[in-house]
């Protein structure tokens, strides 16, 4: 790593000691800058980088809410808009109990290059709170998304910073936060995306993440002569993105063989049908039960999770392994059992589902990595078309909207793999990605002068 780049990466370490998450995300995007930052003197000599890795603003705010046995409870709500430089701050909310600055700095970081990516005029931001919706009623998780708008309507709106949905944030909460804000602000515009269908949700956008996730898969398996259909493929999480992924999965004729959620995993050997599909949805989207189940309704395997251990969904004998549920989620011995397995592509639906070390041992034993930034970037894709269509008073088919998506998709494979052969080496998407996204964020922000 050239001096100037170390120097930076430990003073944002130095900075924040404790962000983790954030300093993970950096350290990747860094090592792919390190190798084109010698024939690009103005972005040193304008500190874009330094700029880069420190957030616009930080909103951190108190979310009081009253539970159904009439106690007040006390969350933390965050809101990290990190760059305008191309267009109004967009990314998801996350309900997790997990959620803290690091984890909303290093989704905030992603999303500035992923938005890039798309082609639209998207900046980059990410938000949440550590309120865990598991196990809530409908009214309470009303009365917290209620009191979480209260404070956060006053910081976005529909040219300035429009969130969306992530983890724990599907349809149910994205209604009552878009019915908060319209009651706050007498307006309604379209300042949050992923909307329901009958006040100004885009067609296809609850699909995008996971289809997208495939589109471009494909197309990276199309150059290698390689094919979705007929391949047995590994999922995990169950949740949206997986739903989508496998939908769009088992639709091109491959056999998805598991799903998991944060307790446990199915291992259906016999693969996961549209059928088998429709109950999990209905399971997690509507009862909001547990994958378990799945394994009790259709007599397959469940391995329970066990923590510190390897993840059991990455030890299965399979072609392709798409992780779709959160960060971190393939370590060293989760990569090493993908090698050992011959997996030959791992398509990341999550952000950032790949240690930095796992990463190293895939690409290291010639598998296939397709990075989040690229990979997921469906769904930010669609929320763009949601605002185009929202801005318009208009509504596209689902064909249009599909259509499109493929369109992006595939520009951004091209965008990638031409990057990768430019400034590094063929097939290393990961570096592809970050140069890709990072070159038109940093002309822009050079362009806007010091702010
Ligand atoms: P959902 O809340 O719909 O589903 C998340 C799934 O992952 C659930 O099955 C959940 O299990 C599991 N999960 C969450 N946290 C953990 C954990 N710590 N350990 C094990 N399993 C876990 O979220 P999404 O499908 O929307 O998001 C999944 C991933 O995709 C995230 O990384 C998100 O940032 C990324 N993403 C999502 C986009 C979108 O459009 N929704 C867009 C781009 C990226 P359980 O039910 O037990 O918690």
């Amino acid at each position: 790593m050239h001096s100037q780049i170390e120097e930076l990466y430990q003073m944002v370490c130095r900075r924040d000691p404790y962000e983790r998450e954030f300093h993970q995300a950096v350290h990747t995007f860094l090592l792919s800058i390190d190798k084109i930052i010698d024939e690009l003197p103005e972005v040193t000599y304008h500190k874009v980088l330094e700029r880069m890795t420190e957030p616009e603003r930080v909103i951190m705010f108190r979310v009081p809410w009253m539970d159904d046995e009439g106690r007040l409870q006390i969350n933390r709500g965050f809101r990290v808009q990190m760059s305008s430089a191309i267009g109004p701050y967009k990314g998801g909310l996350r309900l997790h109990p997990s959620v803290n600055l690091s984890i909303m700095k290093f989704l905030a970081f992603e999303q500035v290059f992923k938005n890039s990516l798309t082609g639209l005029p998207m900046g980059g931001g990410k938000g949440g709170s550590d309120f865990n919706p598991k196990g809530k009623s409908d009214a309470e998780v009303m009365r917290f998304c209620q009191s979480f708008m209260t404070e956060l309507f006053r910081h976005i709106g529909p040219d300035t910073d429009v969130p969306a949905g992530d983890i724990g944030v599907g349809a149910r909460e994205i209604g009552y936060l878009f019915g908060q804000y319209k009651r706050l602000t007498n307006s309604f515009v379209g300042v949050l995306t992923g909307k329901g269908q009958d006040f100004g949700g885009s067609f296809i956008r609850p699909e995008a993440t996971g289809y997208g996730l495939v589109y471009l898969s494909q197309a990276i398996l199309a150059d290698k002569k390689m094919d979705l259909e007929g391949s047995t493929c590994l999922v995990s999480g169950s949740g949206n993105v997986a739903q989508y992924t496998t939908e769009k999965l088992i639709s091109l004729g491959a056999k998805v063989v598991t799903m998991s959620d944060s307790s446990g995993m199915i291992y259906d050997e016999s693969g996961i049908t549209s059928e088998k599909l429709a109950f999990v949805k209905t399971l997690k989207n509507v009862k909001r039960g547990r994958i378990k189940e799945y394994a009790d309704k259709y007599g397959c395997t469940y391995i329970e999770r066990v923590e510190d251990t390897p993840n059991p969904v990455w030890d299965i004998k399979a072609d392709y392994a798409f992780p779709c549920a959160t960060q971190n989620e393939i370590l060293k011995a989760d990569a090493e059992n993908l090698v050992k397995n011959k997996v030959k592509l791992v398509g990341e639906g999550a952000n950032m589902p790949c240690s930095m070390e796992a990463e190293s041992i895939l690409t290291g034993n010639g598998v296939l990595l397709a990075p989040a930034k690229a990979a997921n970037a469906g769904g930010v894709a669609v929320s763009g078309l949601e605002m185009a269509q929202n801005s318009m008073r208009i509504k596209w088919t689902p064909e249009h909207v599909d259509s499109e998506l493929k369109n992006i998709m595939g520009n951004i494979y091209r965008n990638i793999s031409e990057a990768a052969e430019t400034y590094s080496t063929k097939d290393n998407f990961i570096d592809g990605a970050n140069i890709a996204g990072f070159l038109k964020v940093s002309r822009a922000m050079i362009a806007q002068g010091y702010v």
